[in-house]
This record gives structure tokens, C-alpha cells and sequence, in this order.
């Protein structure tokens, strides 16, 4: 979480969603957002949001994750 802008902590911290965010993608029960200040993943899941680190700083296990993910949407 250390490497959000502070528009995605507001985003994690109100669960609204700010005026970098935008809608990329929507699969079931899910929608994927992408933040234009710090090009952070941000994954609503059941009410839930969840950060998908920017490429280059991800570790390895969320790495997959986003791979898989973005599988998910092609
Ligand atoms: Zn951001």
C-alpha cells in the first residue's frame, strides 16, 4: 500500500472512487479500475477494493495475480 497516490488512499480509505479512476474493465461480481496519477490497478471485488500495485513494483505473487486478472478481461 506504501506506493499509493494519495487519490487511490483516499479511494481504499472512502471506498469512493476519485477523479483519476477509471472504469477499464468489468467481469462478474468485479470491476477493475485504473488510477491516472499513479497507474495503480484497483480491483472492486463483493464491496471490496483491492490495489494492484504498478508494474515494476509489484512482487512476484501479485504479479500473478494481475497476469491472471488481465487474462481474465482479453
Ligand atoms: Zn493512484
Amino acid at each position: 500500500m506504501s506506493h499509493a497516490c494519495p487519490s487511490c488512499n483516499k479511494l481504499l480509505s472512502s471506498g469512493r472512487i476519485q477523479p483519476p479512476h477509471h472504469l477499464i474493465s468489468r467481469i462478474t461480481n468485479s470491476e477493475l479500475f485504473k488510477c491516472d496519477d499513479c497507474q495503480a490497478y484497483l480491483l472492486r471485488e463483493n464491496g471490496d477494493w483491492e490495489m494492484l500495485e504498478p508494474t515494476g513494483t509489484t512482487y512476484a505473487g501479485e504479479q500473478r495475480n494481475e497476469s491472471r486478472l488481465l487474462a481474465q478481461l482479453s
